[in-house]
């Protein structure tokens, strides 16, 4: 196929947000594949000043930040640091924001964006979770519109494409399942770093990849897909699909169902949020259905996943619940990655989390932010061999 663009039309000026983790590679995978696009011209990133200036130089970015340099580190020149650098760059002129720091530290930089009346395309649900109305007022009263790049919501998105969330049954996420979708739960005490870090059909990031592990992920996803397309929580179902073909399907009144199939490859929802929902050619590798292995659909066993349950319901709870759950979840996926806690720790310390929060229904900005610290500290002492607290 031929690329359908028009010859001489200007770049897309592209901010990246999280330049050097998973989604932020693969983001500059994709400019750097379609360079008469798109242009670089912001790039943020947490810690890795080294990486940072490899992007920088590469692209020939305008701007660059580093939200947490490394204590006693000199920046390379141009290199500015903190977070209100990060979110001047996040709020530059630029056709689209694309968000892949990880977890609730995304929240200012997307506010930031947001407030400029940028396009943000966004990887971080995290941001969606823990203030995902607070979100979209600020989108809505600055005219900034929110792309999903999570491969569920994006497949979602395409489902939706020209249709009316009217005509809407019920979304409905798939999920691989994760490593432990048939291992006997009898032993999960004993799940080690190593073997939850081995996603079957994804490769991710750290915490996405726990999070899949305990269908945390799932959960947070069901969230992000009622703040993306203002779909109530009974009309948002999830289905196990362990070969991650099948992204995402729509099932409409009529009984139609719409389904975005492809192989596992997260530069296609990369470059269609980045690109503004334009396809562009041979970003993934071409799909053979004839002869390929069944699609296989299970649901999911409450009982081996209960952390899909309790996010939804944090979600149906509102408030500060869904920030709350996310901190409490952020600390728990941490501390098992340090050794700190068993893998069949982290669900129940962030149900007991979210099970002693105070309920706030319309939480405002320093609300959440203040939710999101309660749940760390709480959460934190809640550790194995925490201090006991007066
Ligand atoms: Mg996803």
């Amino acid at each position: 196929m031929t690329n359908p663009r028009a010859p001489g039309a200007a770049r897309r000026r592209v901010v990246l947000l999280g330049a050097t983790g998973s989604i932020g590679r693969q983001c500059c995978d994709v400019i750097g594949s379609f360079p008469d696009r798109f242009q670089l011209v912001g790039v943020v990133a947490g810690s890795d000043a080294a990486g940072l200036a490899d992007v920088a130089r590469r692209f020939g970015v305008e701007a660059t930040a580093l939200v947490a340099p490394r204590p006693g580190e000199s920046l390379p020149d141009g290199i500015a640091a903190g977070l209100d650098a990060a979110c001047a760059i996040a709020a530059m002129e630029s056709d689209v924001v694309c968000v892949a720091i990880p977890g609730a530290a995304a929240l200012l930089p997307t506010l930031a964006a947001l407030d400029a009346g940028r396009t943000v395309a966004t990887a971080t649900k995290e941001v969606l979770v823990m203030a995902g109305e607070l979100v979209k007022d600020r989108a809505a009263a600055a005219g900034a519109s929110i792309l999903p790049v999570d491969s569920e919501h994006s497949a979602l998105w395409q489902c939706l494409r020209g249709e009316s969330i009217a005509g809407v049954r019920r979304l409905v996420l798939t999920a691989s399942g994760g490593p432990f979708r048939e291992r006997d739960p009898a032993t999960f005490a004993a799940i080690t770093v190593e073997e939850a870090l081995r996603h079957p059909t994804w490769t991710m990031g750290r915490k996405v990849t726990i999070d899949s592990a305990t269908m945390m992920n799932k959960g947070l996803e069901i969230i992000e897909a009622h703040f993306l397309f203002d779909v109530p929580y009974t009309s948002i179902d999830v289905v196990i699909h362990p070969r991650s073909i099948v992204h995402s399907f729509v099932e409409f009144i009529d009984g139609a169902v719409v389904a975005q199939l492809g192989v596992p490859d997260m530069r296609v929802p990369i470059a269609l949020a980045i690109s503004g929902g334009e396809r562009l050619p041979g970003i993934a590798a071409h799909m053979q259905l004839a002869g390929a292995p069944p699609l296989d659909f299970f649901d999911v066993d409450a009982a081996r996943f209960p952390a899909v349950a309790l996010a939804r319901s944090a979600g149906e709870t509102g408030g500060i619940a869904p920030a709350v759950l996310n901190a409490a979840n952020e600390v728990a996926v941490a501390a098992f990655l340090d050794g700190r806690l068993r893998f069949d720790g982290i669900v129940p310390l962030v149900a007991h989390t979210v099970a002693g929060a105070a309920h706030v229904l319309t939480p405002t900005l320093e609300d959440i932010l203040a939710a999101d610290r309660w749940a760390r500290d709480e959460a934190s002492a809640g550790l194995p061999g925490a201090a006991v607290r007066a």
